[in-house]
């Protein structure tokens, strides 16, 4: 991955808002997982899906995304 491709990440990173969703469970805070949208679901973690806040979060507007629950379905680009 290349340097600037790292820091949008770590940018979008900070922008997510996974972490107080009722989906996000201890399993994907260990991991520190976050940005599905982008890097993809967790390849180890399960989940219950109970809601999903990614309709709210500022990185659905800054990259017009149309998809929710990421965590569980894959990235933006991997859903129909
Ligand atoms: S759209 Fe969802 S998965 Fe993507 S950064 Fe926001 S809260 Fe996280
Ligand atoms: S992708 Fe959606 S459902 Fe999954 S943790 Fe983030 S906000 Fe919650």
């Amino acid at each position: 991955m290349n340097k600037n491709r790292q820091a949008v990440i770590d940018q979008y990173r900070k922008m997510c808002i996974c972490d107080p969703c009722p989906t996000c469970n201890e399993c994907m805070r260990a991991d520190d997982a976050l940005l599905f949208c982008v890097i993809g679901r967790s390849p180890t973690c399960t989940f219950e899906k109970k809601e999903c806040l990614c309709a709210a979060c500022p990185v659905t507007r800054a990259l017009g995304l149309k998809h929710r629950y990421y965590c569980i379905r894959g990235t933006e680009r991997e859903q129909p």
